[in-house]
């Protein structure tokens, strides 16, 4: 290791020799005969400590600590007073300077060493800590730029928010803190979603989640999401909650696209063959009632014809506006399975309710009155619905569910259209 190096400013040079003796053998040694000469060598050599003395003609050692502390690049070098000036107003001045410390002439030889080294260690202690101090706001630099956070109190009010998190969300610190985090709130999110976050959190667990939110814009970005309790260090009483997300709406625009139907929005097919499966399995999980219409546009083939497709294209977008305005719920949920058919699965609704809620829903659509003259039934566009509820221990599977519903719909358009059917 390289061994530290000390420079001593007295103009006397059997001072410089005595203190030279004691610390050469442990320490690299340089000297300065007088204030003018050691400023000129320090920025140079950059000592670890100075041994300064105070009574020297021209500058004493007071204007050169002075100097010393006026300077950015010897501020932090520390001296210490080495004098016969030992009373006590010389050593308080001396300290004023920023001297570390203070040793009055006569001295002993393990004073001085034992002082040294201790000052050499501290100062080695500060400089390790400096650097890591510097590390650490660089990370937190980094974190703060790249990673979407913040903190909020107990009731939820947000006292801080990390710069990526304004960069996504397109608001300003100044715009987030102290408010709610439904300033950022999608209506898409079933408030279900808040109920569990806000239970598990109050529990003092952890809770993650995908959560869709909107920007200062209108528009939406989503994001995973973990939110941890924040305890206080003393009285390890919980003070608040701190929240960690990581971007993922390039994802779910991709997830979004492959489960949805481009014209009308709504989910597609595929989609619709799994979440009838989840249910199913909800169902019998829950001991739960759930149901499934199968919906289908009367004779549409003539609209097309009649109206021309682009206009019948229209009505398909308007009737999906519908269909989805009534799975509002978490559990609800509205599809196009295809051409001028659709299908809507809701749970929770006994029989009665569900053919009830089905009949709404046709008459809303009747209701939108866009005329249709070919139109058997009425001189609106109608549709019609085959409805299946299914009781948690019915035991049927998915084709069969599809299959009842289809046979159902089949009746309703024997039986005129425009209305429900639904089993025995
Ligand atoms: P029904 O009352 O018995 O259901 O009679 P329908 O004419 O509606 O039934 P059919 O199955 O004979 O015809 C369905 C029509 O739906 C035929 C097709 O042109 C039309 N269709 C299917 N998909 C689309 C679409 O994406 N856009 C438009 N404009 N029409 C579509
Ligand atoms: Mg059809
Ligand atoms: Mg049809």
């Amino acid at each position: 290791m390289n061994k530290k190096l000390i420079l001593i400013i007295d103009d006397e040079p059997t001072n410089i020799n005595i203190v030279a003796e004691i610390l050469h053998n442990l320490y690299e040694i340089k000297i300065a005969t007088n204030g003018t000469t050691a400023l000129g060598m320090i920025e140079k050599i950059k000592p670890d400590l100075i041994l300064l003395d105070i009574n020297m003609p021209q500058m004493n050692g007071y204007e050169v600590a002075s100097k010393l502390k006026s300077s950015k690049k010897t501020v932090d070098i520390p001296f210490i007073f080495l004098t016969a000036n030992n009373n006590s107003q010389n050593i308080v001045e001396g300290f004023k300077q920023g001297a570390v410390d203070y040793i009055s002439k006569p001295f002993s030889k393990e004073e001085l060493l034992a002082r040294v080294e201790t000052h050499l260690k501290i100062n080695e202690l500060q400089n390790t800590l400096k650097d890591t101090v510097d590390e650490l706001a660089k990370y937190v630099e980094i974190m703060d730029k790249n990673i979407i956070s913040s903190s909020t109190d107990l009731k939820g009010v947000i006292t801080k928010v990390s710069s990526a998190f304004c960069d996504v969300s397109g608001f300003t610190k100044k715009e987030l803190i102290s408010k709610k985090h439904n300033i950022i709130s999608h209506k898409d999110m079933p408030k279900e979603i808040y109920y569990d976050l806000w239970k598990t959190i109050s529990q003092d667990l952890i809770w993650k989640g995908q959560v869709k939110n909107k920007k200062k814009d209108g528009t939406d970005y989503w994001v995973d999401t973990i939110i941890y309790p924040d305890f206080d260090k003393k009285s390890g009483e919980k003070i608040g909650y701190t929240s960690i997300r990581h971007d993922i709406t390039d994802k779910k625009r991709i997830e979004e696209n492959s489960i949805h139907d481009e014209l009308t929005k709504l989910y597609n097919r595929r989609h619709f063959n799994k979440v009838l499966i989840d249910e199913i399995n909800r169902s019998k999980r829950d001991k739960k009632i759930f149901s499934f219409m199968m919906i289908d546009v009367d004779n549409f083939k003539l609209y097309n014809d009649t109206y021309g497709h682009q206009e019948g294209d229209s009505v398909l977008f308007e009737i999906a506006k519908v269909l989805k305005s009534y799975c509002k719920r978490a559990g609800d949920f509205a599809f196009r399975l295809g051409g001028e058919e659709f299908g809507i699965l809701f749970s929770e609704l006994t029989k009665e309710a569900s053919k009830t809620y089905a009949n709404v829903i046709r008459k809303a659509v009747e209701d939108l009155k866009i005329p249709h003259s070919k139109n058997s039934i009425s001189s609106a566009v109608t549709i019609s619905i085959g409805l299946v509820t299914i009781n948690h221990d019915d035991g049927m599977t998915d084709k069969e569910i599809y299959k009842k519903a289809d046979d159902l719909l089949y009746k309703a358009k024997k039986a005129g259209r425009n209305r429900v059917y639904t089993q025995e």
